[in-house]
């Protein structure tokens, strides 16, 4: 067995805090910066410092192992990227101003990228010619960058993050459907390794485009997702997906009429089949309201609203109308999905390129944008009118009509059924059995990497700190030297017998610093064992304490070696 590392607290770039910092509002970012693990630089900009280092390495390894299994082939591409093939496939513009854009001394344009369908897209155009070359799946795991309209919660939103993203790519749709397959189980394996408590969601496809899509969502209060979830069957949806996406809008906030009546838009048929229930209800307009507050709004269609089928598909409390007297007299109703909180939680009404102050009224085939305070059918004409399907706790679930409990989560991971939207924008085919060229059908999965560290954070703490599960803590064991020169010299003697097993070791060998705060920062950097040398080194007896549990028990050193290795 190799000796695994021992680091000395005494060396240890990180300061522990006492005080929460001041701009924090969600645990994992107080802990995380309390303990040491990250510091920020700017805002939604983060440095990793030693130990926050260690559990992004080991959230790495868990995502690189995992896809490796499933046959994935590991890439590094580049995060610096040109333009043109985001022009191609129309998302330099679409992608809003949560593309970071930028030029090169020759004014040529360049971008970060934020996400990269088409950089892989090209490359296997570059390399592949033939069905036989497929399929193939191809992964990265990257610092990505979004000039997030409101980073916030530290390091669960990053404008810089670290995310895994695959490509699949096959000839023919059930290729894709096991290359799907095969990542949803891979990600299955790792949020349970990572310990993660997650569950699958039908999600909308959003930016990606595409016809099937599931999100992994890890409940936790911190989390800017709502999800629907059914404590008696498999039925979980996030209440994105109970809406649909409204189209993309054009750089500078305007929506472009054509954008939103496209083959794209998904239809109800698409809406039911991604929520599991029968398809034959109608809807023209939908809204969702949590708590009270309306958050999605989309139109799935040129369709007619059956109102009572609308309210027997989707099993919802309260199915309201809202007519053109309800937009003069309640305005709340048009702006209720219009301003930045309103809109936060949904992929599309969340979208940065609606600037502040725009608000949104849906038609059959167009959307005006307003500014705020102005009144529908006054100020403006209003072709259509939306109606509202309210989800709230205890509606009855689509499936088996058990009562829905609403949760918050963090969203973890996503993967997509893309189909060929990629290929076709940028002419991706192969040689097909019979000689002709076939068009590429593609998938594209997640993981956030970053976000799953303050994600596992947020799941794991309790009152006293971090509380890492074994696989991603930054160390096995963290033995702490509690007195004076014969219990530091124990400490590290143990390090050393420990390291030399194989077990990674944090030692607290600070001269000048008390036990009782080497204890307080024992349980806030939350390494699952704590060793601690000290009332009784002389004997050679130390004390041995659960990390989560706070079982702690005394027995000599051996027997504590023993025990660790
Ligand atoms: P969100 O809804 O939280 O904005 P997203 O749907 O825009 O996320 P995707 O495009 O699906 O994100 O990206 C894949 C994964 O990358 C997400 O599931 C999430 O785990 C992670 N991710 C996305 N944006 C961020 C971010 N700003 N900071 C950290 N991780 C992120
Ligand atoms: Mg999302
Ligand atoms: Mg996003
Ligand atoms: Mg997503």
């Amino acid at each position: 067995m190799a000796n695994a590392p021992v680091q000395r607290m005494s060396q240890l770039m990180a300061k522990t805090l006492r005080d929460d910092p001041a701009d924090a509002e969600v645990l994992s970012h107080k802990l995380l910066v309390r303990a040491g693990y990250v510091r920020r630089t700017a805002a939604g900009i983060w440095s990793w410092l030693p130990l926050g280092k260690k559990v992004l390495a080991n959230v790495e390894r868990i995502v690189r192992e995992e896809m490796d299994a499933i046959g994935a082939q590991e890439v590094s591409l580049p995060a610096l990227l040109p333009r043109e093939p985001y022009e191609a496939t129309g998302r330099w513009n679409e992608y809003g101003a949560e593309l970071f854009r930028l030029q090169d001394r020759k004014g040529g344009d360049y971008l970060l990228g934020p996400t990269h369908e088409e950089i892989f897209t090209l490359l296997v155009k570059d390399q592949a010619s033939s069905y036989k070359d497929l399929p193939v799946i191809l992964y990265q795991i990257q610092t990505k960058f979004r000039d997030e309209a409101r980073p916030r919660a530290g390091i669960l939103r990053g404008r810089e993050f670290l995310m895994k993203d695959s490509y699949s790519f096959d000839t023919a749709d059930e290729g894709l459907a096991e290359s799907y397959a095969l990542h949803r189980a891979a990600y299955q394996r790792i949020f349970e390794r990572l310990g993660l408590d997650y569950r699958i969601c039908a999600a909308t496809a959003g930016a990606m485009g595409g016809s099937k899509s599931e999100e992994f969502l890890a409940p936790a209060e911190a989390g800017e997702d709502t999800f629907a979830d059914c404590p008696n069957c498999d039925f979980a949806a996030n209440t994105e997906a109970i809406s649909y996406a409204l189209k993309p809008v054009d750089a500078t906030g305007v929506p472009a009429a054509e954008d939103i009546d496209t083959p794209d838009t998904p239809t109800i048929e698409t809406l039911a089949a991604s929520l599991g229930v029968p398809a034959s209800a109608t809807l023209k307009n939908l809204l969702v309201k949590v708590d009270g507050e309306i958050v999605a709004v989309g139109v799935p269609g040129d369709r007619e609203v059956d109102l009572d089928k609308v309210e027997a598909h989707f099993a919802p409390a309260v199915v309201e109308m809202v007519t053109e007297a309800d937009f003069a007299t309640r305005p709340d109703l048009v702006r209720g999905y219009v301003g930045p909180q309103g809109l936060e939680k949904v992929t599309y009404l969340a979208d940065p390129r609606v600037a502040p102050g725009t608000s949104w009224i849906t038609g059959a085939n167009k959307v005006n944008t307003h500014a705020r305070n102005v009144v529908a059918g006054r100020d403006f004409e209003v072709d259509e009118y939306v109606d509202v399907v309210v989800v709230e706790e205890g509606d009855p679930c689509p499936l088996c009509g058990t009562g829905l409990k609403l949760d918050r989560a963090i969203e973890i991971g996503h993967i997509f059924q893309l189909g060929r939207k990629y290929a076709d924008a940028l002419k991706l085919d192969v040689l097909g059995q019979n000689g002709k060229p076939v068009r590429v059908t593609m998938g594209s999965y997640g993981v956030g990497v970053s976000r799953a560290v303050a994600a596992l954070a947020e799941q794991s703490a309790d009152d006293k700190g971090l509380c890492w599960p074994k696989e991603v803590a930054p160390a096995d064991v963290h033995v702490v030297a509690a007195g004076k020169a014969l219990q530091t010299e124990l400490a590290l003697d143990v390090s050393g017998q420990l390291a030399a097993a194989g077990v990674r070791v944090l030692v607290d060998d600070r001269a000048g610093v008390s036990p009782g705060v080497k204890f307080t920062d024992a349980e806030l950097i939350g390494v699952p064992k704590i060793l601690v040398a000290g009332r009784r080194a002389a004997e050679g007896i130390v004390e041995l304490k659960d990390r989560r549990t706070g079982d702690r028990e005394e027995l000599p050193v051996a027997d504590a070696v023993a025990r660790l290795t």
